[in-house]
C-alpha cells in the first residue's frame, strides 16, 4: 500500500519519497508507470479527478522535472504515477514530488463545494446525492428524486451559499467502521476497511471520503448552480465552485454582453430583445412568402401568354439564374393549374442548381421518368411523380441544355 500523505494533509504540495517500482512504458498504455513508497498526488477516485505535477530524482539538477500527467488507482491499493520521460528513473530512487496547486486548489473547491451542495439538498428536500462528476469545465451531481424545480434549485444554491459564507472548519476524521455506524453519515461508503475517513463540516455535513477538501468552507469561495437535466437515476445538476464560478460568470458576461451590443440593448434586455427580433423575422418570411407567391402567378401569367401552343399544348422551357428550387416548384405549380394544356420544364441555379418537370393534370407524359433521365446525363438525383418531379444537379452547365433536349423530344 501506498502511504497517502493527502489524507492527513490536503495543502501539502511538496514532499520525499522513494521508488519503489517502475514499469516501463512498454509494458503500459505507453508511458512510465511510476510506484513510491508514499504520495501527496492523489489518483483519480471517488468523483474527483487525479492530480498533475512534476517528480525530481533526488541529486539531479532542478533542470530534471518529470511530468507527472496521470495518477491512478490499482487493484491491490497502490498509487500508480504516470511520467513523461525518455528514460523512467531507476528503483530506490530518493524523488521530490510537487503537485500542481493551481489544479489542485480547483479540485478542492469543487468536491468540498460537491458536498455542501450535496447536503443542502438532503436538508432542504431530502434529495440524496447518488453520483458525483469532476469534469474540466464544470461538475454534477445526481440527486435521487423523481422531480426538481427552479425553486429548489436556487434554494439549495442560498443555503449553500450561506454555508460558504459562515467559513465552517472542515475536519478530516478517523473513525471505526463500528463507531460510524452512530454518527448519522450522510454517505456511507461501501468498504471493509475497519477505518473510515470522514470529511466533517462543522454541525452541516459528515460524509465518508477519502478526497482533498478545504479547511475551511470559505476556501470553496462560492457556488454556482447551472443546467439541471432529467437523468435515468432522476436530476442532475451542473455546478461550478470557487474561481471557476468566477470563470463561468465572466464568460456568461461577456457573451451576453456581444448579445446585447447587437441590440444596441443592456444585457438584461436581451431576451426581450431577441423575441421581438424573432417575431419580426417571421413576420417578414410571411410576407416575403406572400410576395414570391404573386411574383409566381403574375410570371406563370405571363409566361402563358407569351407562350403560343404546339399541337395543341404550351410547352414553356425556362432556366431562373436568380431563383431557387422552392420559387420554381411554385412557379410550375401556378403554370399547371392556370391552364390545362401546359408542360412546363424548369432550372434555377441561384444557390444550389435544380430542377422541376410539371404538367397539368391528364396531359400524357411521365415527368418522373424524363427527370431522372435528365438528371442521369447531369450527374445528379432526384425524382416524383408522373405529374409532378424536382431534383438537384451538382452545377448549373448542361442545364438549358438538357432542357431544350427534353422540350426536342415532347415536341416530336
Ligand atoms: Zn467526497
Amino acid at each position: 500500500m501506498t502511504d497517502r500523505l493527502y489524507y492527513h494533509d490536503p495543502f501539502l504540495y511538496e514532499f520525499e519519497g522513494e521508488i519503489t517500482e517502475v514499469v516501463p512504458a512498454a509494458e503500459i498504455n505507453g508511458r512510465h508507470g511510476v510506484f513510491l513508497d508514499r504520495t501527496a498526488f492523489y489518483p483519480t477516485s471517488g468523483g474527483q479527478v487525479h492530480d498533475t505535477g512534476w517528480i525530481s530524482p533526488e541529486g539531479g539538477s532542478d533542470a530534471v522535472r518529470l511530468r507527472v500527467t496521470e495518477v491512478a488507482e490499482e487493484e491491490d491499493g497502490r498509487v500508480v504515477h504516470y511520467i513523461e520521460a525518455d528514460k523512467p528513473p531507476e528503483r530506490g530512487t530518493r524523488i521530490r514530488g510537487l503537485i500542481d496547486p493551481a489544479r489542485r486548489r480547483d479540485h478542492m473547491q469543487q468536491h468540498s463545494g460537491q458536498h455542501v451542495l450535496s447536503a443542502a439538498f438532503i436538508r432542504l428536500f431530502n434529495m440524496a446525492t447518488v453520483s458525483f462528476h469532476m469534469g474540466d469545465d464544470y461538475c454534477s451531481i445526481d440527486l435521487d428524486t423523481p422531480s426538481l424545480n427552479t425553486e429548489q434549485v436556487e434554494q439549495a444554491e442560498l443555503l449553500a451559499n450561506q454555508i460558504v459564507q459562515e467559513n465552517r472548519p472542515v475536519e478530516i476524521k478517523f473513525v471505526t467502521q463500528e463507531k460510524a455506524q452512530n454518527l448519522g453519515l450522510r454517505k456511507t461508503p461501501r468498504t471493509d476497511k475497519d477505518e473510515l475517513r470522514l470529511i466533517d463540516i462543522q454541525d452541516f455535513d459528515l460524509s465518508a471520503c477519502g478526497g482533498t477538501h478545504v479547511r475551511g468552507t470559505g476556501q470553496i469561495g462560492c457556488i454556482l448552480l447551472r443546467r439541471t437535466e432529467r437523468v435515468r437515476q432522476g436530476w442532475r445538476v451542473e455546478f461550478v465552485c470557487g474561481q471557476r464560478a468566477v470563470t463561468t460568470a465572466r464568460r456568461d458576461y461577456t457573451t451576453l454582453t456581444e448579445a446585447a451590443g447587437l441590440f444596441s440593448g443592456h444585457i438584461w434586455d436581451v431576451p426581450q430583445q431577441v423575441r421581438k427580433s424573432l417575431e419580426e423575422v417571421r413576420a417578414v418570411r410571411k410576407s416575403g412568402e406572400h410576395i414570391l407567391e404573386e411574383l409566381a402567378e403574375l410570371q406563370a401569367a405571363r409566361l402563358l401568354s407569351e407562350t403560343a401552343p404546339f399541337n395543341g399544348r404550351k410547352l414553356i422551357v425556362h432556366v431562373f439564374s436568380e431563383r431557387d428550387l422552392a420559387f420554381i416548384r411554385l412557379l410550375a405549380q401556378k403554370l399547371t393549374r392556370l391552364e390545362s394544356n401546359v408542360v412546363a420544364l424548369l432550372g434555377a441555379t441561384s444557390e444550389q442548381t435544380s430542377l422541376v418537370f410539371a404538367q397539368s393534370k391528364g396531359m400524357p407524359f411521365d415527368m418522373g421518368a424524363l427527370l431522372k433521365e435528365s438528371l442521369a446525363e447531369l450527374g445528379g438525383r432526384g425524382g416524383g411523380t408522373k405529374d409532378m418531379a424536382q431534383g438537384g444537379a451538382p452545377r448549373p452547365a448542361g442545364v438549358k441544355a438538357a432542357l431544350e433536349k427534353v422540350a426536342a423530344r415532347l415536341r416530336a
